[in-house]
């Protein structure tokens, strides 16, 4: 199997852990032969879990190990001090979600009952991630399009459970709660209830989810899916109720044709709360966490002519302000 040394280190500034290694697979790349992904292929995959079947497919989206995992679940951290420095082995999890067994079936043009079925596999891959007491964390994101980093032609996502919290998830979670501590309020419910008032940046409210475009975008038609309602975890809304399971596949479909008015290539990521088997003591925000921090889906649009403006992201500078982006892509042409 393939291996590289790649190791955590934490930035003893900013607190972040970041992973660094010399990827020697960098200097060699290999054209992708037949899809790995498709059924029938002749590579053997490590099946974590599927979903249940459609009528006429074998499953109807599933999760296998990463061909070339970041994170390993085997081994130990060994999280040990250099100097001032800290660092630690790659242990976790990686896993690539196979959306659909089509080729051809991405989550902007599946069904919805097939969405759904994706969406159900994802929390259920997050809630057994996170039994795992040394995790911390499970990511879910997606990276399309070729200036967007996409990895396998298949339509997939992939998961990454980890020792500790990501950064920008750290950021939201701290400021969540400070903002809970003055307020004794959700900050993204506080939004939600300001943006559905003054009806400038929604794009579409489905059921009890929305899509808005941020205040403060970061990119271009950046774009946010919320539930109406406050709820800390995806994973656990996610499972148990199949009517919001529906809503969320058409809303996610129907957002993801408008930003693909704009452009193909865009990350997708969701942010839900963290582990909370093991609260650390002097990381405070695990006590309000289901009262103080709110899921979401954060669809971060390539947008490649305007790339110049914001590549250097020390301030983010996007070129194109939420309330002109809401319109065009409440505009765009959709399907369904
Ligand atoms: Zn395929
Ligand atoms: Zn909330
Ligand atoms: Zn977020």
């Amino acid at each position: 199997m393939f291996s590289f040394s790649v190791e955590l280190r934490k930035d003893p500034i900013t607190r972040s852990w970041v992973m660094t290694g010399d990827d020697p697979a960098e200097t060699e790349p290999r054209p992708e032969s037949a899809c790995r992904f498709c059924d029938g292929s002749a590579t053997s995959l490590q099946v974590v879990a599927k979903s249940p079947n459609s009528p006429g497919t074998p499953w109807s989206a599933r999760s296998v190990v990463h061909p070339k995992p970041l994170y390993r679940i085997e081994g130990e951290p060994d999280r040990r001090g250099d100097g001032i420095y800290d660092r630690m082995h790659s242990v976790g999890a990686h896993e690539v979600l196979v959306e659909n067994p089509r080729h051809d079936r991405h989550l902007w043009n599946a069904t919805d009952d097939e969405i759904a079925h994706f969406l159900r596999l994802a929390a259920e891959r997050i809630l057994d991630l996170k039994r795992d007491p040394r995790i911390k964390y499970v990511s879910l994101f997606k990276d399309y399009g070729k200036n967007a980093g996409q990895e396998f032609s298949h339509p997939t996502s992939q998961i990454t459970a980890t020792m500790f919290v990501p950064r920008r998830v750290l950021y939201e979670l701290r400021a969540a709660r400070e903002y809970f501590v003055g307020k004794e309020r959700c900050v993204f419910c506080d939004i939600i209830q300001q943006e559905e008032r003054q009806a400038q940046r929604v794009i579409e409210a489905r059921g009890d989810y929305l899509a808005l475009c941020p205040y403060a975008p970061r990119v271009p038609y950046e774009t946010w899916i919320l539930p109406r309602y406050h709820d800390s975890s995806f994973e656990r809304a996610g499972l148990n109720r199949p009517g919001l399971r529906m809503n969320l596949a058409a809303l996610l479909r129907r957002t993801l044709q408008r930003v693909r008015s704009v452009t193909e290539d865009f990350h997708l990521v969701l942010h839900t709360s963290p582990s909370s088997i093991h609260p650390s003591k002097n990381l405070g925000y695990w006590k309000t966490i289901d009262d103080d921090y709110h899921w979401h889906i954060e669809i971060l649009p390539v947008v490649q002519s305007k790339a110049r403006s914001y590549t250097f992201k020390e301030v983010y500078y996007s070129p194109v302000s939420s309330e002109t982006a809401v319109k065009q892509l409440r505009e765009a042409k959709i399907d369904g």
